[in-house]
Order: structure tokens, then sequence, then C-alpha cells
């Protein structure tokens, strides 16, 4: 199997770049942000709880994230591999996911983490706010606690590949094409 981590602050590019990876290398997606709005969406228990933190710009427990992380994966365990767009984002998470992959006899083959500079990130993730109707999108305040959080609890989960050497830093600024560029070389050299 391939599975990637497409790993980055929020606003990186993540699930832009994980449409073009999904169609080049017939993987299944997995972006928990996605699916969280999915169920905010129906009204679901699990939606109705995850938008306490989600609209603030809070982490959803990990408790809650991983047992619904895990659950698409079960469902999808004869797949060719996964992108995890915006999973794991604690450390927690992530020991979670390299449990559930050994138990399924596979494994992370590579992070691939966007790297963007925070003034871009905000830039970004204003612009976003207008044509997504995303309220974490659209202020400021929301903002800046989702960047901190990232900082805080997020962006360690980066040492913890690359203590397994999985870790592959890609420039996630220039264009849309570019980036993709850069992603698929880093994997094509796998
Ligand atoms: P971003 O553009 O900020 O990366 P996402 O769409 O990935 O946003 O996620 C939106 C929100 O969903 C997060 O701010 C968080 O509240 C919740 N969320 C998504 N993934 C996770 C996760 N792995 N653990 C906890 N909360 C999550």
């Amino acid at each position: 199997m391939l599975n990637i981590v497409l790993f980055g602050p929020p606003g990186a590019g993540k699930g832009t770049q994980s449409e073009r990876l999904i169609e080049k290398y017939d993987l299944i997606h997995l972006s928990t942000g996605d699916i969280f709005r999915t169920h905010l969406k129906e009204n679901t228990p699990l939606g109705i709880l995850a938008r306490t933190f989600m609209d603030v710009g809070k982490l959803v427990p990990d408790e809650v994230t991983i047992e619904m992380l895990k659950a698409e994966v079960v469902l999808h365990s004869n797949a060719k591999g996964f992108i995890f767009d915006g999973f794991p984002r604690t450390n927690a998470q992530a020991e979670a996911l390299d449990e559930l992959l050994q138990s399924l006899s596979t494994e992370i083959s590579i992070m691939l983490s966007l790297e963007v500079e925070e003034e871009e990130l905000k830039k970004r993730l204003l612009g976003r706010a207008e044509v997504s109707g995303r309220t974490d999108d659209a202020d400021p305040v929301i903002i800046e606690r989702r960047i901190s959080i990232y900082n805080k609890d997020t962006a360690p989960v980066k040492a913890f590949y690359q203590a397994q050497n999985k870790l592959t830093a890609i420039q996630g600024t220039g264009t849309i094409d570019e980036i993709t560029h850069r992603l698929f070389t880093a994997i094509d050299a796998l």
C-alpha cells in the first residue's frame, strides 16, 4: 500500500493537493476536517459534538477523532492506499495511526509536509472564507488560534515521522502545479 500523510498548517493547501494525488495514485482520501464537516451538515451526534470545537478553532478531542478515523480506514481496508489529510494532528493520533496500520500489516510510506509561512497562511484562509463560507476561516482571532494550536500540538508530529525517517518537507508556495510536481517527485522517489 502507498500511505501518505499530507501534513501542514491550516491553509497550506492539503485539500487542493490531495485531489491531485488521489487521481494520480488511485488512493482513498481521508480528510478528518471534511468528514467532520459532513457530520456537521447532517447534524449527527458526532457533528454536534465536533462543532463546539471546530467553530472556535480548537482540535476535536483525540478519542473522538481517532475512533472516527479508524472506522473510515477499516471501511476501505482493501484500498491501494490512503492520503491522510489533517490527520494525525497530535502525537497521540500519530501513535494510534501506526498501531492501526500495523494491525492491517501496512505502514505510513511517507509524510509530505507543506511548508508555508504564517503571513501567507492568514491571507489564504481569509481569502478562502469568501468562497467556502467556513466560519473558522472568517475570523482573524480564530485563525490565530488555529495557527497557534498547530504550532504547539501539531507541528511536533513532524518529529514523530522524522524519527522514522519518513519526513519530506515540500515548499508549499508557488503555483498549484509547481507544488503538485514537487509532491509527485517525492512520491516517485520512494
Ligand atoms: P484546516 O484548513 O484548518 O487544516 P481542516 O478542514 O483540516 O482545517 O479541519 C477543520 C477543523 O476540524 C479543525 O480546526 C479541527 O477543529 C477539526 N479537526 C480536523 N482534523 C482534526 C484532527 N485530526 N484532530 C482534531 N481535530 C480535527
